[in-house]
């Protein structure tokens, strides 16, 4: 299983990587609304703009830091206040009472999917409270009172309005976007450690099964063996020279059997069990002895395969069942039959390969 602490440091560095793509997005946004209010003289408004651009290059830093509250308190204080401020200023056709929306949605999304509380806290509560506060107040506002800048050209408000329309929807898309994409991360790491051995990489005994269980029942219309590979005498390399080096011949067998299939992508590969591996080979277009003379030439170069451990030197050989399919047989027939023939390989000698 996939440690809960590797779950959560995959979460947080592709989240700390969109809040850097974040971070330019609402950089960018400021360079760009300090210069329409630059345009429509609404010069207070323009001046918040510096202190937001410098705010965002600071967040830089923060990140870096790995800050991500103070960020997220940072980004917050600093959007409120723009909202508020651009609001009272030139008024509510402008849009900028949209962030409102984004401001709950990130508070949910910062409970719920970050810190995976089922419970929303008390602070949580508090904020988004704050924010249908301000909402109102900002439509009571804009109601009664004359609006600081009285901007002349209304050719711009469809601008305002729509930039920010699409930056408010802009975060909900960005939220379910990292949720999903990290749901989606998850699903395939768990599927990878359900099915692969740790110690090899290799497939484990449930992702060869997975595969096997795609092959059609009965009358197969292509060629297929299954080999059930055993390494000799094992135990023995483990009771001389440790269990660790055990590993690495295990290792060692594993890297080799991949090498071959890199070279044939119908050559599959799994560790069975302890020091089982089983291959299944599929479509592959050879007569059944050019098979046999495969998996021997295969044995034969793990026989003169030498380990150096310091001043060790360590060989060890294997035996190989092979099953070749006939009409009618099932998977599990071929499996039976692999396993009968290195059951007798190791009854006759061993480092053989019988089919
Ligand atoms: P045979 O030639 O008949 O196959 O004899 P063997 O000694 O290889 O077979 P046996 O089944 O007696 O022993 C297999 C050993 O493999 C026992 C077990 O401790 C060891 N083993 C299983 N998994 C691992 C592993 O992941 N690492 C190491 N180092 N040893 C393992
Ligand atoms: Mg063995
Ligand atoms: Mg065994």
């Amino acid at each position: 299983m996939i440690s809960e602490n590797a779950r959560q440091n995959s979460i947080n560095s592709y989240v700390t990587k969109s809040t850097y793509f974040i971070n330019t997005l609402l950089l960018l946004y400021h360079v760009f609304f300090g210069f329409l209010f630059y345009k429509n003289q609404a010069h207070y408004l323009y001046y918040f703009n510096y202190i937001s651009i410098l705010t965002y290059l600071v967040c830089y830093f923060i990140l870096y830091k790995q800050k991500s509250y103070l960020y997220i308190a940072v980004v917050f204080l600093e959007i409120y206040l723009f909202m508020l401020l651009s609001v009272i200023g030139i008024g509510w056709d402008y849009g900028f009472q949209q962030y409102c929306f984004s401001f709950v949605a990130s508070l949910l999304f910062t409970d719920f999917y970050m810190n995976k509380r089922h419970k929303l806290r008390k602070s949580t509560i508090l904020l988004i409270i704050l924010n249908v506060m301000t909402y109102l107040f900002m439509r009571l506002w804009t109601y009664k009172q004359p609006y600081i800048y009285v901007i002349e050209d209304t050719s711009f408000i469809p601008i305002f309005y729509i930039t920010n329309a699409i930056i408010t929807f802009g975060f909900l898309v960005l939220y379910f976007c990292i949720y999903s994409n990290t749901v989606l991360r998850l699903e395939h790491s768990l599927l990878e450690a359900a099915t692969r051995d740790p110690l090899t990489g290799l497939r484990n005994r449930r992702g060869m099964q997975d595969l096997l269980s795609t092959v059609p029942n009965t009358n197969l219309p292509y060629q297929m063996c299954i080999a059930m590979i055993d390494i000799d005498n094992f135990k023995k390399i483990n009771d001389t020279y440790g269990h660790d080096i055990g590993d690495e011949v295990l290792i060692t067998l594993a890297n080799i059997l991949l090498d071959r299939h890199t070279q044939n992508q119908s050559f599959h590969v799994c560790r069975w069990g302890g020091e089982e591996f089983l291959i299944f080979y599929r479509k592959y277009k050879k007569t059944e002895q050019e098979v046999y003379l495969e998996f021997d030439e295969l044995r034969k170069q793990i026989a003169k395969t030498v380990l150096h451990f310091n001043d060790l030197e360590i060989s060890f050989t294997i035996t190989t069942g092979l099953s070749l399919y006939k009409k009618n047989m099932s998977v599990e027939d071929m499996i039976k039959q692999a396993d009968a023939n290195l059951y007798f390989g190791k009854e006759h000698g061993r480092n053989v390969v019988i089919n």
